[in-house]
């Protein structure tokens, strides 16, 4: 076995300093120095950085320029290696509104790769979202609306085992059968978004089985107080895990403090990251739209907010930076609420029995080190 001692190990309900984390491909526990030294083979020292639990992110289309949706075998070898520098253990590849048949192959890609994952040098694939294509036109976004089609539940069935996610718009003709028919045959979570649905709309979507909100406030309808829409629903259900992306653009930072207080083990931090990210800035294309990049801000031609270029650890600073949250609630918004939101139970905190997915974080939250499945991968 192994160990990490002299560091702060941050757990679902506070930081813990002057015990050794000790793991193998699972986390064993907390022991005393001297315990851990005849248990452990090898024992790292933290030097006094934060021990974390990998972060998990169920909403990311691409990074370095390469793209989930190409259904390109190599370009998810990449996003995967390459946001496991920032912090991400495992995720959820995410395709946009793209063919069928494109969508199709990006699976098929995905599904091929995710035994390997397990162990490889970089993010575990947890299982695809799909954001799209049974959404609204009317709040595309930066979907391309040429790919937007009616519900079909049997591409859910049939995509079952690699599906974990797929982003709907409850308004659309035939949603009602077809959320019931998912929530009845797979464990496929069901996600409001790209949505003109209004509060009553949204509310019966929850009824029908929907229990996830895709990047919440974006492509959605906005609260007022005689009309609460589809944000207003699904931050009122104990229910919802809501999606933030918490870049301090695609939503004011100034409510991070009121969504955490709302939402609190339902709040779940996403990067929504399309090809630009970790690229610099410039012109680049995603899901067949051209978009620029500038500074933190992706838009498309007509100035239409697009994805994101987040890295997942500056998120840790920019919630902790607009709110009163503690280090280790900003951590399991990270990390335990998204895990939790996909039923990826093995996954998102430090506790016994948890797969041993951690981080070395230094003082700014930059990522040091990163443990996937209790092999230090740098
Ligand atoms: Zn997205």
């Amino acid at each position: 076995m192994k160990g990490i001692r002299n560091g702060k190990i941050i757990l679902p309900d506070g930081i813990v300093e002057g015990k050794v984390l000790v793991f193998d491909q699972t986390v064993r526990g907390l022991y005393s120095e001297e315990e851990a030294k005849t248990l452990c083979d090898e024992i790292y020292d933290a030097d006094g950085k934060y021990v974390s639990p990998g972060f998990v992110d169920v909403h990311i289309h691409a990074y370095f320029g390469k793209d989930i949706s190409n259904g390109i075998e190599g370009d998810v070898r990449t996003i995967s290696h390459a946001i496991l520098r920032n912090g991400v253990t495992s995720y959820c590849p995410t395709t946009m509104t793209v063919s069928m048949a494109e969508i199709g192959q990006a699976l098929d890609v995905c599904r091929a790769l995710k035994g390997e994952s397990r162990t490889w040098d970089g993010a575990e694939i947890l299982g695809v979202h799909a954001e799209g294509p049974f959404i609204n036109k009317a709040k595309k976004g930066a979907q391309n609306e040429a790919h937007i089609l009616p519900p079909d539940a049997s591409f859910v069935l049939k995509n079952q085992d690699i599906l974990s996610l797929i982003t709907i718009a409850p308004e659309v003709d035939g949603m009602e059968e077809f959320c019931k028919t998912v929530k009845a045959e797979t464990d496929v979570v069901l996600s409001v978004g790209h949505t003109c649905a209004n509060y009553d709309q949204t509310k019966a979507a929850i009824e029908w089985g929907v229990t996830h909100s895709t990047h919440t406030f974006n492509a959605m309808v906005g609260l007022l107080h005689r009309d609460p829409g589809t944000v207003g629903a699904v931050l009122s259900s104990d229910k919802v895990y809501c999606e933030l992306i918490a870049d301090t653009f695609h939503v004011h930072p100034g409510l991070y403090q009121m969504l955490y207080n709302l939402k609190k083990d339902r709040l779940v931090v996403i990067t929504d990251c399309i090809s630009a990210a970790g690229m610099p800035e410039g012109e680049y294309s995603s899901g067949g739209l051209q978009f620029t990049v500038k500074g933190i801000e992706c838009r498309l031609p007509d100035g239409t907010i697009a994805g994101s270029v987040l890295r997942m650890n500056n998120a840790v600073k920019n919630i902790l930076a607009n709110t009163d949250i503690p280090l280790y609630e900003v951590i399991n918004l990270l990390s335990r609420n998204p895990a939790a939101s996909v039923g990826a139970t093995s996954k998102g905190t430090l506790e016994t029995g948890k797969d041993a997915d951690i981080l070395l974080l230094d003082g700014s939250y930059e990522v040091v080190s990163a443990f996937r499945m209790g092999e230090k991968k740098f």
